[in-house]
């Protein structure tokens, strides 16, 4: 079995081989020769912690696996990040475990690839100004992903505390952009893509306050009641995701969905877009959502090149098991 401890983690992968991954499988899925198996995602009884499974596999690829971790509130007090993960990928024709691979920067590299993806198919080609919503471990990662692959030329930002946004002008002046923090009204009247990445369980931005023509993705929300835009914003966009199933449970579409606004059918896989069965955007006015919920076969894409990666390098480490 080869063993990636999380340290080893970015000197084998960038954005670039993310967005790769991360745009195949959700093509994959489109074809039907990948799927996400049930999540598991409970409360432990246990230093506040949230612990869950989540698998798929990519029959394409052959890549099989599991992401095993959640959220510890008080890890903070520790120097440890509150969000823990691993991966484990296994032989789909033995079953037996091939590798174990940290999985945190993955996690907030993978999810920021999502976002720069539904940016490149669904944004308006001409999108120049990025508007930031959040600011916290997560933001840096979308926000660089966004740029890296966007033509943006301006940044502005807004988060509830406001003294973390300095996160984000550090970011925009390491990518040579200029940043401003700004009231969220100003913000949708600016941004011409929108990033929301916050833990909020109310809505942060209302369907007035975005102008046509808007991409927004809706980053943050991954579990039943959190929200980060208003349903009235939803229902008025055209909606995009990673998995529909996952959109209408634990997805910023769970509001909509439940208010009986929201149907599936009104809900597209990026994926469709990706491999040509829809068209994405159809005009310039329309506001898109990408809908990211976070899905299994992400992490197990983001995994297996990093385990191909250290093996062609010779630096993978191998245990009997
Ligand atoms: P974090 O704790 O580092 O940052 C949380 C952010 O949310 C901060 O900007 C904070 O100010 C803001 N916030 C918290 N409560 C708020 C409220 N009530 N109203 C407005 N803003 C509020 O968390 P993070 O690691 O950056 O993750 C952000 C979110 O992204 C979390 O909800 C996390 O579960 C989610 N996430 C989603 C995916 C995915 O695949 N979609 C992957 C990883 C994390």
């Amino acid at each position: 079995m080869i063993i990636i401890p999380e340290g080893a983690v970015s000197s084998l992968i960038g954005f670039r081989r993310c967005v790769d991954a991360v745009e195949q499988v959700f093509a994959s899925m489109a074809k039907g020769t990948a799927k996400n198996l049930p999540v598991v995602r409970e409360e432990i009884g246990h230093a506040d912690a949230i612990f869950g499974v989540k698998s798929g596999f990519d029959r394409a690829a052959k890549v099989l696996g599991l992401k095993a971790g959640g959220f510890w509130p008080a890890n903070i007090e520790q120097g440890l990040t509150n969000h823990q993960s691993s991966v484990f990928l296994f032989d789909p024709d033995t079953g037996k475990c091939r590798a174990m691979v940290g999985g945190n920067l993955l996690t907030a590299m993978r999810t920021a690839a999502a976002s720069a993806i539904s940016i490149k198919y669904l944004a308006r080609k001409d999108a120049k100004v990025l508007g930031m919503i959040g600011a916290g471990h997560q933001s840096t990662y979308q926000m660089r992903a966004a740029i890296e692959f966007g033509q943006f030329e301006r940044v502005v930002g807004w988060n509830i505390q406001a003294e973390q946004l300095s996160r984000l002008a550090i970011v925009a002046s390491d990518m040579g952009l200029p940043f401003e923090a700004v009231e969220r009204d100003t913000l949708g009247a600016q941004a011409d893509v929108i990033i929301t990445i916050t833990s909020s369980f109310e809505p942060l931005l209302n369907a007035a306050q975005v102008r046509p023509g808007t991409h927004i993705s809706c980053m943050g929300t991954d579990t039943r009641g959190k929200q980060e835009v208003d349903a009235d914003l939803v229902v008025t966009a055209s909606v995009f995701t990673d998995e529909i199933e996952q959109a209408v449970t634990i997805g910023e579409c769970q509001h909509a969905f439940n208010q009986g606004r929201l149907d599936r059918s009104r809900i597209t896989a990026l994926g469709a877009v990706i491999v040509g069965d829809h068209q994405g955007r159809s005009t310039a006015d329309e506001i898109t959502l990408f809908d990211g919920t976070g899905i299994a076969l992400q992490d197990l894409a983001v995994a297996s090149v990093v385990v191909e990666e250290a093996i062609r390098r010779g630096v993978a480490v191998e245990v009997d098991f």
